[in-house]
């Protein structure tokens, strides 16, 4: 394996001056790299969307038995669990882990109230996302993400390598500079799975109670938290919010 940059080591992205020419936009490249340099312990949170099937295809021709975290909040909808029986179906070798919460949607509703995604959203994303990535990254030097740069400005300054001030680690994101077209024509031309949300005006998919649908040609996240001061559940922030 090659030498590994950890968080306390981490100086600037190994692939600054990387200048991505093929069909996968540097993200086959990155990918063999992260697992030849992280190889068992890099961890993928997948959240099962278009990107993340994306991923878990190109993923499983690299490294098939890599370990897959899907944060399961215990409030997804139905389709996207039927997809993950799909998925998991498919690539055998691959170790996907349902994580969950420490409370069950009921015992969260006992302790805090019902319904904490309307009063609190980051409280509730913090108690049913955050805390148990948190958990699964605990002693974690790596992880990765599908983030895209054109998603939304929060976005637009990601590289393939970063330093998580969030988890205190090193995050990873291949996906980087491909658009939503690139991730639809992938789907398309290797005939994957998908949640088929996205055939209903879903570009993004959470919790059923923070996702609606979206006007055609809308920003692929104005569905999530809809009337609420919220666009990230914080997995991408290093606000410690919430708790
Ligand atoms: Fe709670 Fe909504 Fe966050 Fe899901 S997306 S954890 S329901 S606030």
């Amino acid at each position: 394996m090659k030498p590994q940059i950890t968080y306390d080591t981490f100086v600037e992205d190994p692939f600054i001056d990387f200048e991505p020419n093929d069909a996968t936009k540097g993200a086959e490249s990155v990918l063999e790299w992260a697992y030849d340099t992280y190889g068992d312990s890099m961890i993928y949170a997948c959240s099962f969307g278009a990107e993340g099937i994306v991923l878990i295809d190109m993923i499983s021709k690299i490294k098939k038995d890599a370990t897959v975290v899907f944060l399961d909040t215990g409030l997804h909808f139905p389709q996207t669990y039927e997809l993950i029986d799909k998925v998991k179906k498919k690539y055998p070798g691959l170790r996907i882990q349902m994580k969950k919460p420490d409370l069950t949607v009921d015992e969260q509703a006992e302790k805090y109230g019902s319904a904490l995604w309307k009063r609190q959203p980051d409280q509730c994303c913090y108690l049913r996302k955050i805390k148990p990535l948190e958990d699964t990254l605990s002693g974690a030097v790596s992880w990765l993400s599908g983030l895209r740069r054109e998603q939304s400005p929060s976005r637009s300054k990601t590289n393939f390598v970063n330093k998580d001030d969030r988890f205190h680690s090193i995050k990873i994101c291949p996906l980087i500079y491909w658009t939503w077209d690139d991730v639809w024509d992938y789907i398309k031309e290797n005939n994957l799975d998908y949640n088929e949300l996205h055939d209903h005006g879903y570009p993004s998919i959470g919790c059923f109670p923070c996702t609606q649908a979206v006007s055609a040609g809308g920003d692929s996240r104005e569905g999530r938290w809809v009337g609420l001061q919220k666009t990230e559940c914080g997995l991408h922030t290093v606000e410690k919010g919430g708790h």
